[in-house]
């Protein structure tokens, strides 16, 4: 049964508080009273919502914490959590408690002062549940509400929490626990209602976002971004006259995607609900949709009113998508003055590599240019709003060339941070080349990898040469873009893709951590490094800053994973670095120590090879059918989960056990016994042993 854990420490400082507040009452009524008023208490500043407002901008007022000083930030305490895989939430911090999710959509409550752990609640996700979601058992954090939390589960669940003892107070079940829905995104709030997504495009779902009531879970609306099955009708006239561009089915069996899995933002102003779709399902739009047309509201971002969920405008960032070019990453609202008129503008660097501004009461689009390499459209034409798409990008006649953005796009999820002050969004930008080829044998599996298309992870090919040179072209930055300008600022580069969130400053601060493990403070306006912190692990999830007692923090959870620390291989370049689950709290002159870092040794010790060439080769491509999602391109694991190129001989004896029978399916390895055969696995294990005796040669 699912319980919150209640920790005795809240008790105690309760019986503390008790304590002191009695021994304040004055010893004698005639005491005389000193009328001198002490002097006014620093309000607290505290971050209360997942973007810090409902504009999302991820920016703070506050500057205590600066240029000048930063380089005196140190740790003043950490938690180490019990998991070892993806973090990706902002914790909020509310009335001195930080709140925060981890892996398995578990959530933590710490008493921000001290780090204690106050209670944990464990949803108690099916473990087996790992194998239906493409990007790790992450979970981006919770919504706060009068004394309540609210968060979504992997397996497709919204719970309401007392925030004060962790204790259920309702819970719905969101998706249909039929098909591979997932929730890894936050809810948000908006007046009395819970917005909340899913994800699952990958594996076949039709994509929808929905309201309940904060009260008591019931559902008040629901909005789909896809047409189902046209013989069925249609829930609203817009998805009526998005089935319009839709054309030859059969979408509606693998579901069509154009999934809500994060980024959702409000202006309360105007009263629109602002949320960004995901990609097709297939993502072959050969298949999903044979006779072509835009497929609304796939790669878009739809205005809704929030009272009852109608579709307001929308705008589609890639008509037609064909490359997992979802436009669920990050979305910011802002008014800036474009072209001499002020305007109120929703902003947003989606997976296909260009910066749109577009202005939120209408939708009209007002600037679209590169942030990150694009070979897939050479420019967006500002008349009709489309991208113009280069020869051959759509694989009808054959793979493409190396393309860029790949899938996991030049900004992924990662938050951006838009700073007033500078005027600039910083955008964690990434270039992660991909060959999109048709699956010539495509047939839909459900639950399970779905795309239509060549597993082909620039499918890392086997000539030095040709991966050397693909290799040479994936990078990792962060962009400081200008909106107004549309144009980058200035550049800092990374070692790889795949680096954490934004949270910028009135302190001039921009912060950020990395794959390689770094925590740092850059200057705003340059980029300028101005102060680092060894994490010991890679960080993937966005900072946050808050004043407590007077005194600036700032904050992040730290743990390496996600999509590309699955599925990335060697493209990650800054390494496979270990997961270590935990959340740092730095302030000025912090002196805490983390425990020395244990350094992994990879020993590849494999059995002897017993395969042909022709069984490896048939290895190899189950592989990228089965296995390549979870465990890396060519078995080199991102450090997210096992690298089987360092299976021990006894590991290999449980082959069969493990990989058809489930042995270890309670830490997400489920048995594939329905779907291979015995030769089968052996030859996946045949070419596992030949990625290990080449790892071996490599390292003597
Ligand atoms: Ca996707």
């Amino acid at each position: 049964m699912p319980h919150g854990y209640r920790l005795p420490g809240l008790l105690l400082a309760v019986c503390f508080c008790l304590a002191a507040c009695d021994r304040s009452t004055p010893e004698s009524p005639s005491e005389a009273v000193q009328l001198t008023p002490p002097p006014a208490a620093i309000p607290d500043i505290e971050w209360r919502t997942h973007g810090n407002g409902p504009d999302e901008q991820r920016y703070s007022a506050l500057d205590q914490i600066n240029t000048d000083n930063v380089a005196k930030l140190g740790l003043d305490w950490y938690f180490d959590y019990p998991t070892n895989r993806g973090l990706e939430a902002t914790p909020l911090v509310i009335d001195g408690v930080i709140y925060t999710t981890g892996s398995w959509s578990m959530v933590f409550a710490h008493d921000a002062r001290s780090g204690e752990l106050l209670w944990f609640y464990d949803p108690e996700v099916p473990r087996n549940w790992a194998v239906h979601l493409c990007c790790d058992v992450v979970n981006r954090g919770v919504a706060y509400n009068d004394g309540k939390l609210f968060f979504g589960t992997l397996d497709g669940r919204l719970i309401a929490l007392e925030a004060s003892s962790g204790k259920k107070v309702w819970e719905v079940q969101t998706t249909d626990r039929e098909r591979p829905y997932s929730i890894t995104g936050a809810p948000r709030i908006v007046k009395d209602r819970l917005i909340i997504g899913n994800g699952g495009s990958e594996l076949g779902v039709r994509g929808y976002v929905s309201a309940y009531a904060l009260k008591d879970g019931e559902m008040l609306w629901r909005f789909y971004t896809v047409p189902g099955n046209p013989e069925d009708g249609f829930e609203t006239p817009a998805v009526e006259r998005a089935a319009e561009t839709w054309g030859g089915g059969p979408w509606w069996e693998i579901g069509g995607g154009g999934t809500v899995w994060d980024s959702i933002a409000y202006d309360p102003d105007l009263n629109l609900l602002y949320i960004g779709v995901g990609n097709g399902a297939p993502w072959n739009q050969q298949i999903r949709s044979p006779e072509g047309g835009d497929n609304l509201y796939l790669s878009s971002i739809v205005a809704l009113n929030p009272d009852d969920g109608r579709y307001v405008w929308h705008y589609q960032t890639t008509p037609g998508e064909s490359w997992d070019y979802t436009a669920t990453q990050h979305m910011i609202l802002a008014d800036l003055e474009v072209k001499g008129e002020q305007r109120k503008v929703i902003m947003q660097a989606p997976k296909n590599g260009f910066f749109y501004v577009l202005d939120r009461a209408t939708g009209e689009l007002l600037s679209a240019e590169p942030y990150a390499t694009v070979t897939w459209a050479t420019h967006v034409d500002m008349e009709t709003g489309r991208p113009v798409e280069a020869d051959g990008v759509r694989y009808t006649d054959g793979p493409t060339g190396l393309h860029l953005p790949g899938p996991i796009g030049g900004h992924n999820w990662h938050p951006m941070s838009y700073n007033p002050d500078t005027g600039l969004v910083y955008i964690p930008k990434q270039d992660v080349p991909w060959i999109f080829a048709t699956d010539e044998q495509f047939s839909y599996r459900e639950g399970y990898w779905n795309t239509g298309t060549d597993a082909a992870p620039a499918s890392m090919p086997d000539d030095p040469t040709i991966q050397a040179a693909v290799l040479g072209m994936v990078r990792g930055s962060i962009v400081a873009w200008d909106p107004v300008a549309a144009e980058t600022r200035w550049e800092v580069e990374h070692a790889g893709p795949w680096n954490g969130g934004m949270l910028s400053t009135a302190g001039d601060l921009l912060f950020q951590g990395n794959a390689e493990g770094q925590f740092v403070a850059y200057r705003t306006d340059n980029g300028e490094e101005l102060w680092s912190f060894d994490a010991q692990t890679g960080i993937v999830a966005p900072p946050v800053t808050y004043r407590l007692d007077g005194e600036q923090y700032v904050a992040v959870v730290a743990g390496w994973g996600g999509a590309l620390a699955l599925v990335g291989g060697d493209a990650l370049k800054a390494g496979a670095i270990p997961n270590r689950s935990r959340l740092l709290v730095f302030k000025l002159d912090g002196t805490k120590q983390l425990p020395p870092a244990v350094a992994p040794q990879l020993v590849f010790d494999p059995p002897p090879q017993s395969g042909s060439a022709e069984q490896i080769a048939a290895g190899k491509d189950l592989y990228l059918r089965y296995c390549v999602f979870c465990h890396g391109d060519a078995a080199v694991s991102g450090g997210a989960t096992t690298d089987l190129r360092g299976l021990s001989r006894e590991q290999h004896n449980d082959w069969l056990a493990t990989v058809l029978g489930g042995k270890h399916w309670q830490n997400g390895m489920v048995g594939f016994g329905g779907e291979l055969d015995e030769a089968q696995a052996r030859n996946i294990q045949s070419y596992i042993i030949e990625r290990a005796e080449r790892a071996k040669a490599a390292q003597e």
